[in-house]
């Protein structure tokens, strides 16, 4: 791979088997020549927030390395969705999967089709917390994981998932 990027990457899912969706979907995001998964979070579930009422998520954040453009990993990205059946009926809704671009290199951009970093993450502790255990170190626009986790509204509703320990490994 030429011209690599890292990518922090965050996947969901609230409908069906959650947690074989997640697995399944690691694996076909890195069933590309262009993309390397470099690290793995734990999944956690999280109480839904921002939506109709609905199911518990299963959520966790993945860090990749690709040389794909940030258009073409984000259309990448979305053809993984689309493998899962992903729908889009209601703005925030129960979804199989949702995968969401937090980070491209230090890429930053406006526009409404990618926007970089993504413009929620920083308030949600069902990506903040599952990337503060897979990486202590990492930052969002320039502060700490770990620390911005602390602020948001949401982190009482996110505890370890209770199923087996994540089969896949980087
Ligand atoms: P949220 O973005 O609040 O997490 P969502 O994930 O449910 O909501 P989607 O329906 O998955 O939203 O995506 C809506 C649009 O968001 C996509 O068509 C995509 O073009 C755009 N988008 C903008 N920035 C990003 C990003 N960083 N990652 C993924 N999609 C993005
Ligand atoms: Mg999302
Ligand atoms: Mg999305």
């Amino acid at each position: 791979m030429t011209g690599r990027v890292r990518s922090v990457l965050a996947l969901g899912s609230n409908l069906g088997d959650s947690h074989g969706t997640l697995s399944l979907a690691v694996a076909d995001l890195v069933d590309n020549p262009r993309v390397r998964l470099r690290e793995v979070s734990p999944v956690v579930r999280s109480t839904a927030v921002g939506g109709p009422e609905q199911p518990d998520y299963l959520n966790m954040v993945i860090e990749v390395e690709t040389d794909l453009g940030p258009y073409e990993f984000l259309a990448h990205c979305q053809a993984v969705e689309n493998l899962h059946h992903r729908t889009r009926d209601v703005r925030w809704g129960p979804r199989t999967l949702d995968v969401d671009i937090i980070t491209y290199g230090d890429q930053t951009s406006d526009d409404e089709v990618l926007t970089l970093p993504h413009p929620r993450a920083a308030e949600r502790a069902f990506v903040l917390q599952p990337w503060a255990w897979m990486d202590s170190t990492a930052r969002l626009g320039g502060r700490l994981v770990t620390e911005l986790v602390g602020s948001t509204a949401d982190l009482a509703g996110i505890r370890p998932y209770e199923g087996a320990d994540t089969p896949w490994a980087p």
